[in-house]
């Protein structure tokens, strides 16, 4: 069995428990105030937040047999709020299979958490946000992190027929077991910045559309990665009528997973596939470590005044915004981890950096086209807001190597576009737009043959 990471080190537990002695429980303030615990399951990870009018301070360690994270939270008593984070946790959480809550001392509540795996936990606080108060904040990750590849994988071979026989590669290369061998030509080397062959088509290539029907011909997997924007603590915009912004966009990714999913060499890949929150420059980890064809980010936007409606796409910009309504949007957007609440002292850098090194031209080039063609789509199904496609420094399109969009589908803040977000009729038309949009831009521009190995 793995071992346990512990929070602290023992040096720190020392330090913690000599300044516990020198304050006593009295010194500390008391009289914060639980506002709402909520609990937020996930296979990537679960995420417990209490939130309060003031900040409270929590003590954690690990009991690692079996698993289990055990918090002191100081300045607070015992109420319902906490003891209803027990009925909380589902039985089908993957990380947690109970809490317990107790009154550890006076102004001290412990909660124990039973885990389901060796867990690598972070905890910590955020300030006032947006709605929000004061959050304490537990992200309880699985310490063997699930593999989105291995999970396509898995899925790609549960939906093989029987009689296919298994490639050469599958025990070394693990996306190779998802590729039909090439027959022909070595593939193309010759990668320019963004990763991909520079001006060339991949001979073994082509697409065709025919009806009105497009099917895309490669000779390996397309992976298009969709973003459901928002989830979790971050609900997005909020509707007139109480939509959220995250439930519809998490409804249309669904419907645009299943038409992806129903062409035989394409696979969905969703950065979220239930309410949970996923920081943005993860989103575009994600994407990249399936190494996704096209990544598209889903939305819901929302104004101060309910009369603006249609919907737009956006593409990165690496000279500002093509609009002072898109520079808001995208600085709208770019917040979201505020609200969302992610830990600070966790990101890394170091990915960071070297994306922002990467140049991006290439893959803005493409994603203008491959927004056009959703564009056009989508305006035979709903209003457009502008006609073409605009562009600002959205964080979640920062991929230098994979053509990014995000849609804003409509106005969740115009009760007319609300309506038509919730309704099923117009979530399939507006899935059946999307798809044809992705199908038109392969038909134009074909899947490259994977010029290096994963
Ligand atoms: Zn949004």
């Amino acid at each position: 069995m793995k071992e346990f990471i512990p929070v602290l080190s023992r040096r720190g537990a020392l330090q913690l428990g000599s300044v516990v002695l020198l304050l006593g429980v009295q010194h500390i303030a008391r009289g914060t105030t639980i506002m709402a615990v909520r609990v937020w399951p996930s296979r990537d990870y679960t995420r417990l937040t209490i939130e309060s009018d003031g900040e409270l301070k929590a003590r954690q360690f690990f009991v690692a047999d079996p698993p289990r994270l055990a918090v002191d939270i100081e300045g607070i008593d015992l109420i319902p709020a906490l003891r209803e984070l027990v009925a909380k946790v589902k039985s089908d959480d993957p990380n947690i299979s109970r809490i317990r809550v107790g009154q550890h001392a006076p102004g001290v509540v412990r909660l124990v958490m039973d885990l389901k795996q060796p867990m690598l936990p972070q905890v910590f606080t955020l300030k006032p946000v947006a709605a929000y108060q004061y959050r304490l904040v537990f992200d309880l990750y699985p310490a063997q992190a699930p593999d989105p590849l291995e999970a396509l994988i898995a899925e790609r071979l549960a939906g093989r027929q029987p009689e296919a026989s298994p490639p050469q590669s599958a025990a070394t290369d693990p996306l190779g077991d998802l590729m039909v061998q090439q027959s022909g030509k070595a593939p193309n080397n010759a990668a320019s910045s963004s990763g991909r062959p520079a001006n060339s088509k991949p001979a073994l290539e082509t697409a065709t559309m025919a009806k009105g029907e497009a099917q895309v011909k490669t000779d390996r997997l397309v992976i298009v990665a969709l973003d459901p924007g928002h989830g979790g603590e971050d609900s997005g915009a909020i509707g007139p009528g109480g939509t959220r912004e995250k439930d519809v966009v998490l409804q249309i990714a669904h419907r645009l997973r299943d038409r992806i999913n129903q062409q035989p060499n394409m696979r969905a890949y969703l950065t979220r596939d239930t309410d949970f929150f996923v920081p943005l420059n993860v989103r575009v980890q994600k994407a990249r470590r399936v190494q996704a064809d096209l990544f598209i980010s889903l939305h819901a936007d929302a104004f101060f005044t309910d009369r603006p409606q249609g919907a737009s796409v956006f593409a990165l910009s690496e000279k500002g915004a093509s609009s002072s309504a898109a520079r808001w949007i995208a600085n709208k957007e770019n917040s979201a981890d505020l609200v969302g609440g992610v830990n600070v002292k966790a990101r890394d850098e170091v990915v960071q950096k070297a994306l922002l090194d990467m140049s991006t031209t290439a893959q803005i080039k493409d994603s203008l086209k491959l927004g056009s063609a959703m564009l056009g789509e989508i305006s035979h199904v709903g209003r457009l807001h502008k006609g073409r496609v605009e562009q600002a420094s959205f964080a979640v399109l920062k991929a230098p190597d994979i053509p990014s969009v995000l849609v804003e589908t409509a106005f969740i803040s115009n009760p007319d576009e609300e309506a038509r977000l919730r309704s099923e009729d117009y979530q399939v038309q507006l899935a059946d737009a999307l798809m044809r949009g992705i199908m038109r831009y392969f038909a134009r521009n074909p899947p490259l043959a994977r010029s290096r190995a994963l």
